[in-house]
């Protein structure tokens, strides 16, 4: 058996976002699929200890905004690499608005929001599979849509310099970044994830 036929697959890049009681949250998955089309049904795979999946529960509903071939990273790094119940994601964030639902859909390197009602919720242990009923939706680009592997290779940066080969670095485990030294500073923050230095594991290259 080789384990890597899954890597086979191939994934699209979305900002799935709910609220309830006013507190808005968003993160990044890899999970969105049409399931049926009479009726127009979704599901979508959260992994639990995301904040938007607790909202999901709550709320029974949310947005998909299809990430497209013109996000930046610093998208990715602000709705991936930090948790909603630590920081209002939406506080000062400028590029969304919000769908007839209530909810926030964003509008910078994205090609398409989709709003659902949630129809049901299955328990898979790490993750809630969501299905549900599309109430709304709209194209706001015709950028093509990010797949997981134009991610890995166009917008990730290239975060291991050539010069640092047979050398011990420490990488961030949140993005990948790598430090070039021996130690690492306490204080250091990651400038591209803005995670602590707790995050960085010391390896070979
Ligand atoms: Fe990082």
């Amino acid at each position: 058996m080789d384990k890597k036929a899954m890597y086979k697959l191939s994934y699209g890049l979305f900002i799935l976002t709910s609220a309830i009681e006013g507190k808005d949250n968003g993160c990044i998955i890899n999970t969105a699929s049409q399931v049926t089309s009479e009726p127009n049904r979704i599901s979508i795979a959260v992994n639990k200890s995301n904040f938007t999946q607790w909202l999901i529960e709550k709320s029974g509903k949310f947005n998909i905004s299809v990430l497209s071939e013109a996000a930046s990273f610093d998208t990715f790094c602000h709705f991936g690499f930090q948790s909603g119940r630590d920081m209002d994601k939406f506080a000062g964030y400028s590029d969304c608005k919000r769908s007839i639902n209530g909810l926030y859909y964003i509008t910078a390197g994205t090609n398409a929001y989709i709003s659902a009602k949630v129809e049901q919720a299955i328990d898979l242990g790490s993750h809630t599979l969501f299905i549900a009923a599309v109430d709304n939706m709209d194209v706001l680009s015709s950028v093509p849509s990010a797949t997981y592997a134009y991610y890995q290779s166009e917008i990730k940066p290239k975060s291991t310099p050539s010069s640092v080969a047979g050398k011990t670095v420490w990488r961030c485990s949140v993005c990948g970044y790598v430090y070039e030294g021996e130690e690492l500073p306490a204080d250091f923050v990651c400038p591209l994830c803005k995670h602590p230095a707790s995050d960085f594991e010391k390896t070979t290259i």
